[in-house]
């Protein structure tokens, strides 16, 4: 029996669980590419074997996801954290104002980065609230004539999400780091859109950026090279050796979704897990807490806490007592965090509605 018999139910906020297939298949890849000679770590990232990785994922997210022609797709480095600061060191021109929406750590983190480069408006600010719901459109108090508006989609640390993107009728930018692909993508109303990959999209290493082409020529030049979207946007220049493990497995997780039946069904699958893990949490009012607003509640990161720091702990020990793993909130909260990601299977979810259910009932 190989190692994956040692598996455990995985809630872990990110780099998040993977499907299984996936890793099966990586594994063999790790060891060689039919036709290279090689594995996926030796291979020349200008070379064949990798040129066809690269199109084929693409063609395969643009596919998936209905992204159109008129937009870019990039797989950059750096993580979210990076076009924290690439967004508005690009777009942020002198005399603009930029828009942000504060719904959490991440949020504001981005704000902070762009309000280092240049002018920010904060249009919304959930600090007070605990970072416990989102805005509704007729709350943000934009700026005159924003550069952009900038939202991320999804609080990986408060379990919030937009239900559907913002309509402001001003160019959006989205942090999607924490819900890309975890259904279709809305792009109305959005210029750019990014996502780290270690949650929904494979390994930690590659950023994926889709920015819509004419918003793309406003982009400043005089910035260092690696930092320019054009230049990526050229890709034969190939500005320097991109992640090509973490390219390719998430090309490899495109094809997963595929499989699953699209983007549609993720967000069937995604709908019914997260309802299984609230109805848990709901059906004993008087036991656990959650920290969104059930208006507002993520399908990705369930985020609750039991009715002391001490049953918290209890309650992750007893989890992993039974083999559910990653259930501790983020470090500054505390709590527990449930992340549903595409790839947390529904046995996962019952498994983990069944111990909060029982837990401390006897
Ligand atoms: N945005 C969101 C919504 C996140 O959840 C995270 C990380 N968990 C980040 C940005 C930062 O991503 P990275 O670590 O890839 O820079």
């Amino acid at each position: 029996m190989g190692p994956d018999h040692e598996r455990k139910h995985n809630f872990t906020a990110g780099p998040g669980v993977l499907p299984l297939e996936v890793l099966e298949g990586l594994r063999d890849d790790l060891l060689l590419i039919v036709g290279a000679g090689a594995g996926i770590l030796e291979i020349s990232h200008r070379g064949e074997h990798f040129e066809k990785i690269l199109a084929e994922a693409e063609a395969r997210l643009r596919a998936l996801a209905g992204i159109p022609e008129d937009w870019e797709i990039l797989f950059l480095p750096g993580g979210a954290s990076t076009q924290f600061f690439q967004v508005p060191l690009s777009f942020l021109t002198p005399g603009k104002t930029a828009d942000y929406l504060v719904t959490g750590h991440w949020a504001a983190k981005a704000r902070d980065e762009a309000a280092a480069l240049g002018s920010v408006n904060t249009a919304w600010d959930g600090k007070a609230s605990g970072y416990d719901h989102v805005p509704r459109d007729d709350e943000i108090r934009l700026s005159e004539s924003p550069a952009y508006v900038h939202y991320t989609s999804n609080n990986t640390i408060y379990g919030t999400r937009f239900s559907r993107p913002p309509r402001l009728d001003v160019p959006l930018v989205a942090d999607k780091s924490s819900d890309m692909l975890a259904g279709p993508l809305d792009l109305e109303g959005h210029v750019l859109v990014y996502a780290s990959a270690q949650k929904n999209l494979g390994p930690a290493g590659v950023t994926l950026v889709l920015i819509r082409k004419d918003f793309l020529e406003t982009a400043r030049d005089d910035v260092p090279s690696m930092l320019r979207y054009r230049l990526h946007a050229e890709k034969e220049s190939r500005l320097n050796t991109p992640p090509v493990f973490a390219i390719h497995a998430l090309g490899r997780v495109l094809r997963w979704i595929e499989e699953q039946g699209g983007l549609v069904a993720m967000a069937d699958r995604n709908e019914k897990k997260a309802a299984l893990v609230y109805a848990a949490l709901d059906a004993r009012p008087d036991f656990y807490r959650g920290l969104s607003r059930p208006d507002s509640r993520s399908l990705m990161n369930v985020c609750f806490r039991a009715p002391s720091p001490e049953l918290d702990r209890k309650l992750v020990a007893e989890a992993e007592r039974r083999g559910l793993i990653g259930l501790s909130g983020y470090r500054d909260v505390g709590g527990l965090r449930a992340s549903l990601y595409n790839a947390c299977p529904m046995e996962a979810c019952e498994a983990l509605a069944g111990l909060l259910l029982a837990f401390g009932e006897t």
